[in-house]
C-alpha cells in the first residue's frame, strides 16, 4: 500500500512518529493509502527550515514573487486532469466538480499576480515642516493554515497563495482524508520557481494542530472547518499570541417567494443542496417556501428532479451528478441525523436510505433525501448534516422566512427567489448572514472579492481571499521621518538652518 509523505524543504519525507492514518477510496471504501501523523517534533523541523527560507524570500521583491504565481497558474493548467483524477480519488467527488476545485483555488492565485499593486504602501507628503509619513505592508514571517477534507485544492490555495505572495513562509496542515493534491501543489509551486522551504505539507492530526498552536515562531493561522474545530482553534491561537482567522460549518437557508420563478428555483435548489453530495460549505440544506401553495408547487416540481440524479463512483463519466461522502463515519452520522428526522416528525418525501449502488456496495454513497415539514426545533434544522439531504421549512410569510435564517447560529450563505426587487433589496440589507444571492443559489464571491460568513460561521474579522487576505498575511509599519530643511520659502537656501 502507497505511504503518503511529507513535504519538508522541498523533499518528500517519511513520517517519523509511526502514526498514520488510512487514506479511503471513497467509491469503493477501499484503503489506497496510509498517511503519517505529524508528531511536535516533525512541526518543529517543518517551522526552523520555514524561519531561514522566509528572511531571503520576504527580501525578493513583489513582481519577483509574482512572477512565481504567473508560473504557478501556467503548471496548475497543464496538471489540471492529473490533479482532478487525484483528488476524486481521495475525495469522491466528480471530476468536473474536482476541476472546479482546482479551478477557484487557480483564481486566487491569478489574484496574486497583482501583489506589487496590493502591497503598495502609502505617502503623505509634507505631514508637516520638512515630515513625510508612509506606510508599508510587511510580512508576517512563517504562517500556517489547516484544512478541511472537502476542497483539498482550493482552500489550501486560498490560504497560501496570498500569505506566499506577501512574502511569508506556510505550513500547510491539510485534511489527513484526502491529503494528496496539496503534496501536489507544493511540489508543483516549486516547480514554478519558489524556493525549498517556503511551502511546505506536513500531514497530521490534533498533535500537529496542537504543535501548529503552541509554536512561538508561528506568527498566524488560517483554518477552514467545522464550528467546534474553528472555535477551539482561534481561542488557543489568540491566547498564544497569533493573528487567527478561523471558518466554520454552515447551514444555509433558500427563500423561495411565491412570485419566484418555480422552475428555476427547483433546479437551483438541486444543484446547490445535492451538489457535490452536499459537502459544501456553501451547500444550500434548508429550502424556505413562503406559504402553502408555493411549497405544495416546490415540492411536486423538486421530487422528480432529485430522483433523477444520478449517484455513482467518478470514474462513470461527466454525468454523474455527486459522488460518495468521504467516510463511512460521514455516511453514519448523515444516516442517523435522517433517522432522527423521521422519529421527530418530518416528512420524509424522498427516501434515499436504501439507496444501493450495484458492485459499489462497500462505497459511501448516500442516496438523496428531501424532507418536508420540518420545524426549527428538529436535529435536522439545528445541525449541519453535510449530505445530501435537504430539509423544507414552511413560512407563512416573508417575515418568517428571512426570521428563520437571521436566527439560525450559523451565517455563511444564503440565497433569496424572487422577481420582487423590493423584497429582494430588503432581504439583502437587513440579513444577518455574509454571503447573500439574489436568485443565485450559491453565492460564492469571485477571487478579487472577500468570502466569509457571519455569526457561529466565522471567529476572527478579515475574510478569506481578496484584499483582506493580503491585509491578513501582512503587518502595516508607518514612519514618520523629520528632515531639518536648508531651503528657506520661496528657494533661497538657509545654510544657517543645517547647522
Ligand atoms: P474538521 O473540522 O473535521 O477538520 C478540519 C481540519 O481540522 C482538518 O485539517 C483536521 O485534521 C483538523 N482537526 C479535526 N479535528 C481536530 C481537533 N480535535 N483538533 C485540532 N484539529 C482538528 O472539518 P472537515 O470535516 O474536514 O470539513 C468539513 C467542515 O468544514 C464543515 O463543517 C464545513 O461547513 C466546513 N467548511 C467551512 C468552510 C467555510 O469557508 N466556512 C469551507 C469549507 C468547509
Amino acid at each position: 500500500m502507497e505511504e503518503l509523505t511529507h513535504y519538508i524543504g522541498g523533499e518528500h519525507v517519511k513520517g517519523s512518529s509511526g502514526r498514520f492514518a488510512d487514506v479511503f477510496n471513497p467509491a469503493t471504501g477501499e484503503v489506497q493509502a496510509k498517511v503519517p501523523l505529524a508528531s511536535s517534533d516533525e512541526i518543529s523541523q517543518a517551522v526552523e527550515i520555514a524561519s531561514k527560507a522566509q528572511i531571503v524570500w520576504g527580501a525578493v521583491n513583489p513582481q519577483r514573487r509574482a512572477r512565481v504565481m504567473m508560473k504557478f497558474v501556467d503548471l496548475l493548467n497543464r496538471d489540471m486532469d492529473k490533479l482532478a483524477e487525484t483528488l476524486s480519488r481521495e475525495h469522491g467527488k466528480t471530476i468536473p466538480d474536482a476541476k472546479g476545485d482546482v479551478q477557484r483555488g487557480l483564481e486566487v492565485v491569478e489574484y496574486c499576480i497583482g501583489a506589487p499593486q496590493l502591497l503598495k504602501g502609502e505617502y503623505t507628503d509634507g505631514a508637516g515642516p520638512g515630515i513625510d509619513m508612509y506606510s508599508m505592508r510587511q510580512a508576517l514571517g512563517v504562517t500556517a493554515g489547516i484544512t478541511p477534507f472537502n476542497f483539498p485544492a482550493m482552500i489550501p490555495m486560498w490560504m497560501f497563495a496570498p500569505a506566499i505572495a506577501c512574502g511569508n513562509a506556510f505550513i500547510l496542515k491539510p485534511s489527513e482524508r484526502d491529503p494528496s493534491v496539496p503534496l501536489m501543489l507544493a511540489e508543483l509551486l516549486e516547480e514554478a520557481g519558489l524556493p525549498k522551504g517556503i511551502l511546505q505539507v506536513v500531514n497530521g492530526d490534533k498533535q500537529a494542530v496542537d504543535a501548529i498552536l503552541d509554536n512561538q515562531v508561528i506568527q498566524s493561522i488560517g483554518f477552514v472547518g467545522s464550528t467546534p474545530i474553528a472555535e477551539y482553534i482561534y481561542g488557543r491561537g489568540c491566547s498564544n499570541g497569533k493573528r487567527v482567522q478561523c471558518f466554520g460549518g454552515a447551514k444555509n437557508h433558500m427563500i423561495i417567494m411565491p412570485d419566484a420563478d418555480m422552475d428555476q428555483a427547483a433546479d437551483a435548489l438541486v444543484g446547490a443542496g445535492y451538489g457535490a453530495a452536499g459537502e459544501r460549505c456553501m451547500a444550500i440544506s434548508v429550502a424556505v417556501p413562503v406559504g402553502d401553495e408555493t411549497a405544495d408547487k416546490l415540492i411536486e416540481k423538486l421530487i422528480p428532479r432529485i430522483e433523477k440524479l444520478k449517484v455513482g463512483p467518478y470514474t462513470a463519466g461527466d454525468d454523474i451528478d455527486y459522488g460518495p461522502v468521504v467516510t463511512a463515519a460521514a455516511k453514519q452520522n448523515i444516516l442517523g441525523l435522517v433517522k432522527s428526522g423521521v422519529e421527530q416528525g418530518a416528512e420524509l418525501v424522498v427516501d434515499g436510505r436504501n439507496f444501493n449502488l450495484q458492485g459499489y456496495e462497500d462505497g459511501f454513497f448516500v442516496g438523496a433525501h428531501l424532507f418536508d415539514r420540518v420545524t426549527p426545533d428538529m436535529d435536522i434544522y439545528k445541525m449541519e448534516i453535510f449530505g445530501p439531504v435537504l430539509s423544507t421549512v414552511r413560512a407563512a410569510s416573508y417575515e418568517e422566512a428571512i426570521g428563520l435564517a437571521m436566527d439560525h447560529e450559523y451565517g455563511n450563505g444564503t440565497a433569496i427567489f424572487t422577481r420582487d426587487g423590493d423584497a429582494a433589496r430588503d432581504f439583502a440589507h437587513r440579513i444577518n448572514i455574509g454571503m447573500v444571492g439574489i436568485n443565485v443559489p450559491i453565492p460564492v464571491p469571485l477571487a478579487y472579492h472577500t468570502f466569509g460568513g457571519w455569526k457561529k460561521s466565522v471567529f476572527g474579522d478579515l475574510n478569506q481571499h481578496g484584499p483582506d487576505a493580503f491585509k491578513f498575511y501582512t503587518r502595516t509599519k508607518t514612519i514618520t521621518s523629520r528632515w531639518p530643511s536648508g531651503i528657506k520659502e520661496g528657494g533661497e537656501f538657509n545654510f544657517k538652518a543645517m547647522d
